[in-house]
């Protein structure tokens, strides 16, 4: 949004890593006991199935929209000389340290509902990025909310304590809903946890079923929702399909044990926020920190004047990824890190991921 190289550079299609993997863009709206079905009227039968629908993500579902998208965010940031905007999560957060960065004279104001941002993050981290983003210049205003039914033509927006808030243009950052809407009418609508995440087992397997895989941040698994998370999980279901169709019964499958609570949030350009166990710091983080890889990866490329991703990316091809399809409602994945790409292969894709073994 904030630097349009940036999409350009991450946006990918998926055919562009998943060579071999039939490819069907569109939604998945149902499952039964062999078969998935999409709205625009696929019917594809599988022998093992993965879910991997994290969150509903942006209606674009070509790449020159979805950067003909991040185009118009650019440009509504460009002509603004203030920017409210709403959510302090990582996306809130991240955005408005980035425009303070690359345009520091533009006035920046972030409302957020809770008592402190980032809430994911321990109290001194969230702390930490109060203090820089006020040293920065953005103005943070916490515990409230923004009525966007009240927003008039002329920039003027109300909160929920009754302020009112001026500026020329808003980004609403608050989270994007599980993708989990379409599995409540199916029969996996009984493995849904109450927040709407599908419950896996060690293995990854979802709860009742032996031939059906989730992973990534539509599960239930007790760990911070990271995408560096999300590959470990993808190696560990790769391998547990492989031992399956290799013809095991499942007694040696792969377990996996929660993650280590790293966190990073990238403030602007080149520092983030790292948060390891209890101890909290700001400032240039060192790549071999796992979840920076994207940030650090893009920036290093950039300093060296050298493209992104690394000329060094290979596409290594399963031995089950010729026969597999890929559902997703959007043809393109927005590269997280070259290692992301290697591991979504392995499995035959990202979104949705349906694999056929027959
Ligand atoms: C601002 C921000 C910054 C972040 N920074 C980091 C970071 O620095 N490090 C880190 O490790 N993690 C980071 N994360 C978290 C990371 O992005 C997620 O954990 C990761 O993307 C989860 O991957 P996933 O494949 O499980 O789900 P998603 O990435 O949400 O992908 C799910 C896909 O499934 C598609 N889909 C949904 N429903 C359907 C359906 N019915 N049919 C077909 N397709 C469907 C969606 O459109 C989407 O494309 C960040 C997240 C945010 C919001």
């Amino acid at each position: 949004m904030v630097e349009p190289s940036f999409a350009k550079r991450s946006v990918i299609n998926h055919h562009e890593y998943l060579q071999g993997a039939s490819i069907i863009t569109s939604d998945a709206n149902g499952i039964d006991d062999n078969e998935v079905s999409t709205t625009e009227g696929h019917l594809i039968s599988y022998d093992y199935l993965v879910i991997a629908t994290g969150h509903m993500g942006s209606k674009c579902v070509t790449k020159p929209e979805k950067l003909r998208e991040y185009e118009t965010y650019n440009g509504k940031i460009k002509s603004s000389e203030s920017i409210l905007i709403i959510g302090g999560g990582p996306t809130g957060v991240e955005l408005a340290t980035e425009i303070a960065v690359d345009f520091p004279t533009k006035k920046v104001k972030l409302v957020h509902k809770g008592s402190r941002l980032l809430e994911f993050i321990d109290e001194k981290g969230s702390k930490k990025v109060l203090d820089w983003l006020t040293l920065k210049k953005v103005e943070v205003i916490l515990g409230q909310s923004v009525d966007l039914t009240s927003n008039s033509d002329d920039g003027t927006y109300k909160t929920s304590e009754g302020e009112t808030i001026m500026a020329d243009c808003y980004f609403k950052c608050t989270s994007d809903p599980i993708g989990s809407s379409w599995l409540k009418e199916t029969s996996l609508k009984d493995s849904l946890n109450d927040s709407g995440r599908l419950m896996v087992d060690e293995n990854f397997r979802v709860k009742g079923f032996e031939n059906i895989f989730a992973f990534g941040d539509i599960t239930d698994v007790a760990e911070l929702k990271q995408g560096y998370l999300a590959q470990k999980h993808a190696l560990v279901v790769a391998k547990n399909l492989e031992l399956l169709i290799n013809g095991s019964d499942g007694g040696n499958m792969v377990k996996y044990t929660p993650g280590s609570p790293t966190t990073i949030v990238s403030l602007g350009r080149r520092e983030a926020l790292l948060q390891v166990w209890c101890v909290t710091s700001i400032g240039r983080v060192p790549e071999y920190v796992e979840p920076a890889s994207f940030v650090m990866a893009f920036n290093k490329a950039r300093a060296d004047g050298t493209p992104f991703p690394p000329p060094d990316i290979s596409f290594p091809k399963s031995n089950f990824v010729n026969f597999s399809f890929t559902i997703s409602k959007s043809e393109t994945a927005t590269q997280f890190s070259p290692n992301l790409i290697k591991q979504s292969n392995k499995i035959a894709g990202l979104g949705h991921n349906e694999i056929n073994k027959a």
